[in-house]
């Protein structure tokens, strides 16, 4: 049977920072005391009248701009109708046919629609999972009720629970660098949801997909899909086929309970909202939108591959965050142009960030005690050798305890690299006759055994001594008691 290839796409909602609701003037406000922010028209009392919330256009074009979509010129509200508590008009406002937004990319994935849509209120189960007996009922806070959403969909181009993690985490710094959304999962902020199925690996032909939800933070996105594929596989290759349904993941034992078998679309009777209009973007909307981008993540990490020649797996890791992404790029620039970004970027991500872990505070690099200037001093004086590797990570080390300028720490400890040829000579040479076995080995070809002498070398010199120097006259030394 052909190895079975995974497709996962996925539909994220990101809750809009507004002030105020989607389609009235109550206050948006998390954590607040249940059913305080309330009015008729979100409590849908007979009679009432939505009006559309325009910063929440705003945002959504915003989000629509960084995902490189194309804006419908007119698109218009539907309602999708569903009878369940948290839902007080029966139905919620949302886009159907004619969404907002459509054919964008972000990064390596294609986005295939994003619309305006207003949130459900939140049901909260108590006790014996929501039956009304004795100390168990359903309760529902309307607070959330009317929230604006961004509902994002992606096409299904994603071939792995890691990448699906991945790309999510790089859409949440996006839509967070936009500053249309506190993009928090576990407040609920940012919801993802999986639509999971296998193929025969090479195939063009979707399988059957499943819709997993409740994956509350990026581990358990990635875990959650995990657990699915591998449901999936296994069903497959015994000869089973994969129902179309809705799981939820429970991240305590990697179970995953089926919802309900997934609506089809028909089952929620769609139909135009009659009581609003068209949105219809202006000119200057959609300017404004496209104006306010700031350099998202997914253009620096392409400009630091392209302009700077910084491999992919770097870029990501300086580009996503901006106060990452604004300290390697300070350094690089004090470092100067002795100094190739591609060299300052692997301190970053490199040795910096294995000090910081060492220091043992969860301080990325912006917030550390290193300046910029004085990591790119670090850098340049091991780049031109006027200290060792080794030393270079002993003051780096002070450096993350203490701050400071790395040239005093260098004098003060006196790290400066031997750079009198005569002395490091005559030290390899009292290394060679004090290790004659780990020298008769290497003259023998055991290359291997010529760490025994500069590991003497640097002890000799506490670390002083440049790493390739020491290999390179040990070995003319041997070679010249050989001949
Ligand atoms: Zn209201």
């Amino acid at each position: 049977m052909a190895e079975l290839e995974a497709v996962i796409g996925l539909e994220i909602h990101v809750q809009l920072a507004t002030r105020t609701k989607m389609f009235c003037g109550c206050e948006l406000s998390f954590g607040d005391e249940p059913n305080v922010h309330t009015c008729p028209v979100c409590l849908a009392h007979p009679g009432v009248l939505p009006v559309t919330n325009e910063q929440a256009i705003r945002y959504a074009l915003q989000i629509a701009a960084a995902l490189e979509c194309e804006v419908a010129p007119r698109s218009i509200f539907h309602r999708k109708n569903y009878f369940y508590p948290d839902s007080p008009k029966a139905y919620q406002i949302s886009q159907y046919d004619v969404p907002l937004a459509s054919n964008g990319r972000l990064g390596d994935v294609r986005i295939h629609r994003a619309h305006l849509e207003e949130d459900a209120a939140k049901t909260i189960h108590v006790g014996d999972s929501g039956r009304i007996h004795g100390s168990s009922a359903s309760l529902v806070d309307f607070n959330r009720g009317g929230t604006p959403l961004v509902e994002i969909v992606t096409e299904p181009d994603l071939r792995s629970a890691a990448e699906a993690a991945s790309w999510a985490r790089l859409l949440r710094e996006t839509v967070r660098q936009l500053g249309v959304s506190d993009v928090n999962m576990e407040e609920g902020s940012l919801r993802v949801d999986g639509n999971i199925s296998v193929r025969p690996a090479g195939s063009e032909e979707l399988g059957t997909k499943t819709e997993l939800k409740n994956m509350n933070s990026f581990r358990f996105l990635e875990r959650g899909i995990e657990a699915e594929l591998a449901r999936q596989r296994e069903l497959v290759e015994a000869g089973g086929t994969v129902a179309q349904e809705t799981l939820h993941f429970n991240p305590s034992d990697a179970s995953l309970t089926p919802l309900r078998s997934k609506e089809e679309a028909h089952d929620y009777r769609y139909f135009p909202e009659p009581d609003l209009v068209s949105l219809v973007p202006t000119e200057e909307m959609l300017r404004e939108a496209r104006e306010s981008l700031p350099e998202l993540p997914a253009a620096r990490i392409e400009r630091y591959r392209k302009q700077m020649g910084l491999a992919e797996d770097t870029a990501a890791l300086l580009a996503t965050d901006p106060a990452t992404a604004a300290y390697f790029e300070q350094t690089a620039k004090e470092a100067g142009k002795g100094v190739e970004p591609r060299v300052v970027a692997n301190w970053v991500t490199g040795e910096l960030a294995a000090a910081l872990r060492q220091d043992g505070g969860d301080a990325g690099a912006a917030e550390s005690k290193v300046e910029p200037a004085a990591l790119a001093a670090l850098v340049a004086m091991v780049q031109e050798k006027k200290i060792s590797n080794s030393s270079g990570k002993a003051v780096l080390a002070t450096l993350v305890a203490e701050g400071g300028d790395p040239a005093a720490i260098v004098d003060r400890e006196g790290l400066a690299q031997i750079s009198d040829s005569g002395e490091l000579e005559s030290i390899v040479a009292a290394a060679i006759e004090a290790n004659p076995d780990a020298a008769e080995q290497v003259r023998a070809g055991n290359r291997k055994a010529i760490g025994a002498i500069v590991g003497f070398v640097m002890k000799q010199t506490k670390g002083r001594a440049d790493g390739g120097e020491i290999n390179r006259l040990i070995e003319a030394q041997l070679d010249a008691r050989a001949g």
